[in-house]
């Protein structure tokens, strides 16, 4: 096992998530990346999209009958965010206790965490996550991602317009922005925003504490490798003072 931390503050093996990668067929049609740094907003939606295919291909998504997807839905019905993006949740079949979003909305909630945590409390990490995008965290990390990945490789070695992104850059950018680290202040940003969908929507604000303090108890105040990363115990501290 090796530890790392995720979007949310978890310990999961090293390939976990992207055991037997198979991008067979993944293609980004069209889309112009030789910007590296600064990517339109249609860009970004498009490689995070691409991005978002690649993982649904990778992992196991609860299919419709599956009583996952039956929770997810039924929790979130009516539920209602704040900003331009609206999430598409969906529940991958991974035992981790984890969740991530990318820029165009995609939020997946994986069934370790969805085994651990009540109603509410799958509703604060659905209100972090799509906080992350709308508060535009998620669109930074792609650029970044972007950046420093093979996809970003691709552009540069073609010296133009790339047409498409092979199976393995794009299945590396997958990777990054899974794995996406943000600061300590996006992460407290998310919690806020997360915090105020919860009253918004007549949940309860304090699961989004409990569902920290479960965090804390599974893995312990340590913030990780990631010394920028907040550990879970100092976070419900804060949504707690801010409740
Ligand atoms: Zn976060």
């Amino acid at each position: 096992m090796k530890k790392s931390i995720i979007i949310f503050l978890v310990v999961i093996s090293s390939n976990s998530a992207f055991a037997g990668f198979d991008l067979g067929g993944i293609i980004s049609a069209g889309t112009d990346l030789t910007k590296a740094a600064i990517l339109t907003d249609g860009e970004v939606k498009q490689l995070a999209s691409d991005a978002s295919q690649a993982t649904d291909k990778l992992n196991p998504v609860a299919p419709p009958v599956s009583p996952y997807a039956k929770r997810i839905s039924k929790l979130t019905k009516g539920m209602k965010f704040e900003g331009n993006v609206k999430p598409t949740i969906k529940v991958y079949m991974v035992k981790d206790v984890n969740a991530f979003a990318m820029a165009d909305g995609t939020v997946r909630v994986f069934s370790g965490l969805m085994d651990r945590m009540s109603d509410d409390e799958v509703r604060y990490v659905i209100g972090h996550e799509i906080g992350h995008v709308n508060l535009g965290h998620s669109k930074k990390a792609l650029q970044t991602a972007y950046t420093t990945s093979a996809a970003r490789k691709v552009g540069a070695a073609s010296g133009g317009t790339v047409a498409a992104l092979s199976d393995s850059a794009l299945g590396d950018l997958a990777e990054k922005l899974v794995h996406a680290q943000y600061s300590q202040a996006h992460e407290n940003d998310a919690d806020m925003y997360a915090l105020k969908l919860m009253k918004a929507n007549r949940y309860d604000p304090k699961a989004a504490v409990s569902a920290l303090r479960k965090l804390e108890k599974m893995y312990g105040n340590e913030s990780s490798v990631f010394a920028s990363h907040p550990a879970p115990g100092d976070r419900a501290n804060s949504l707690e003072k801010a409740l």
